[in-house]
């Protein structure tokens, strides 16, 4: 026991020079006690890493990162916590493209979801099901998207709701919605999933979905990782589209945009069985170059000069994106004419329109290449003040004349794509956990800045302001991704959900264990 402990004392003392003695018992308890000691990792490169995300704002230490080789040793975690009289808290991280320390646990144990995939012999994406019953697939929640997509390919299946990014994992996504530009036809990827296997904070695998266990299922859909770790999703697939015809209009009249938006995605307009099978929308400002926007490698450069001097003309254009999908030759005429259907009548500024055809894949991993650009330019790993809200329809255009045409354009600091886009709140179930605005239609708007390592507070304070300036004019807005300071602030963020949520948390994590970097309960 002595041997263990100053042997434990002496690495850590190592490679992390100030660790409270607590870290050490806590550490010195969890090799002691369970059977998983060599898959806890404790080297300087294993907490580094846990202590860092997306974001790069937020930085916690955890005192162990556990490399899991299988669900059981999650469980057995869990379950050792569970029953220590020493409180260990413990976050899953999927790919940690969290912005605000969401997967991380200080003096917790991190459990790197993502080591699951070296030790699954197939894929970790299992397709099934029928035509008459429908077809799935079985998905771990360390699965990143693009795997599920590729996978589900080789089936001529996929799922219909995706992120723009597709390197997140299910269980991440899962975790929070899962939104994109087929969110409004298709609902969030919270509502395209059957059923999960779940380990409650207790430390016990439950199965659980609409019928079985029905609390946990529509607690942890969007439940911020507060009540289990999703260990693996049943996702609903359709078969797969080939080809995807692909339009972005320029507007630079805000009213005129939000109205084509609106009724593009309206149930009782154009959103019947032609229906579009994407929409969203984007800012192009002034002062931003839109070449070097990581979204926007779609416009053709010959373009690029009359684009600028729009932009300079207007300042702010506002730029609406939708696609619909089809199969192959065959069908290309159809969805010709059923595309020029959709579009007549829409208010863009006229020869800003702009087309593509290309495959579905590489619509799906439209983003890819801008990542990849940045990270060759060393700009990825920067940090990232996001913000994402969701805003009720009915307050939009406050929203852009205090927001958009002041904030953003007294300050003058913005770098990134900015969205917007609307969805429909019917495609949401009220069980799930995840808070949106009460009204049939709602928008989110996504600030995503990049900033230089010094500079983030600057676009922290713009932040704050949007915040306040919502606060002030009555906007019920919410946070996607939340990341707030105060209880009162979750209070409101759930509204009418916040009693369901708590008691959630004293039924499946009582002793408030698990995803202590959202910082609700901890
Ligand atoms: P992590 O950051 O690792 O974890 C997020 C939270 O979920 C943490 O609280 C963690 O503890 C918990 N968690 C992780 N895995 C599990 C699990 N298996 N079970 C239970 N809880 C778990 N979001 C969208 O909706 N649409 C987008 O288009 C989109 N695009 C993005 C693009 C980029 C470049 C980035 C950085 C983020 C984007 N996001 C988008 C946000 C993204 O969906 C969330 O940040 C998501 O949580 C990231 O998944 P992750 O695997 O990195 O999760």
């Amino acid at each position: 026991y002595l041997l263990i402990l100053l042997f434990i004392t002496r690495l850590v003392s190592i490679t992390r020079k100030s660790k409270p003695w607590i870290t050490l018992l806590r550490n010195e308890f969890l090799i002691k006690y369970i059977d998983i000691s060599n898959r806890l990792h404790v080297d300087a490169d294993s907490i580094k890493l846990a202590s860092s995300d997306y974001g790069n704002i937020v930085h916690q230490t955890p005192a162990a990162v556990l490399r899991p080789s299988s669900v059981q040793d999650i469980t057995n975690l869990v379950k050792f916590a569970y029953s220590s009289t020493v409180p260990v808290t413990i976050a899953a991280r999927g790919h940690s493209h969290s912005i605000r320390g969401q997967a991380m646990a200080r003096d917790g144990v991190v459990v790197d979801m993502m080591a699951l995939r070296e030790n699954v012999n197939e894929s970790g994406v299992f397709v099934s099901g029928s035509v008459d019953s429908g077809f799935y697939a079985d998905v771990g929640g360390e699965q990143l998207w693009v795997d599920v997509l590729h996978q589900t390919l080789k089936h001529g299946l996929a799922p219909v709701s995706w992120t723009d990014y597709l390197y997140l994992t299910v269980g991440g996504t899962l975790s929070n919605a899962g939104i994109s530009g087929q969110t409004f036809r298709f609902g969030p990827q919270i509502s395209n999933v059957n059923m999960m296997d779940v380990i409650t904070g207790k430390g016990e695998l439950v199965t659980c979905s609409g019928d079985a266990s029905p609390e946990l299922f529509y607690g942890v859909l969007g439940g911020l990782g507060q009540l289990g770790i999703i260990t693996r999703a049943r996702i609903a697939l359709e078969p797969a589209p080939k080809r995807v015809k692909w339009v972005r209009m320029l507007y630079s009249d805000f009213t005129a945009f939000t109205k084509d938006q609106e009724s593009l995605i309206s149930i009782n307009g154009r959103y019947q069985e032609n229906a579009l099978h994407y929409l969203e929308g984007s800012l192009l400002l002034h002062n931003q170059s839109h070449s070097n926007n990581w979204r926007s490698s779609f416009f053709p450069p010959s373009d690029t000069p009359k684009i600028t001097s729009l932009m300079k003309e207007h300042c702010i254009i506002y730029c609406l994106e939708l696609a619909k999908y089809y199969d192959d030759d065959a069908t290309q005429h159809t969805v010709d004419q059923e595309l020029q259907l959709l579009l007549d009548g829409l208010c863009f500024n006229p020869g800003f329109m702009f087309k593509r055809d290309v495959s579905y894949v590489d619509f799906l991993e439209r983003v890819r290449s801008g990542e990849l650009k940045l990270q060759s330019q060393g700009l990825w790993d920067v940090p990232h003040p996001w913000l994402n809200l969701f805003l009720p329809k009915s307050r939009i255009s406050d929203f852009d004349s205090g927001v958009f045409k002041d904030i953003v354009m007294t300050r003058n600091i913005t770098v990134g794509p900015i969205l917007i886009y609307p969805m429909n709140r019917n495609k949401w179930d009220d069980r799930m956990s995840a808070a949106i605005p009460d009204e049939d239609v709602f928008y989110t708007v996504g600030f995503l800045h990049s900033s230089g390592i010094d500079s983030w507070e600057e676009f922290d304070e713009q932040n704050k302001e949007i915040l306040k300036f919502c606060d002030n004019a009555g906007i019920d807005v919410k946070q996607y991704l939340p990341y707030y300071t105060t209880k009162e602030d979750w209070i409101n963020h759930f509204g009418p959900k916040w009693a369901t949520f708590q008691d959630r948390k004293a039924k499946f994590d009582p002793k408030m264990l698990l995803s202590p970097g959202q910082r609700i309960f901890n």
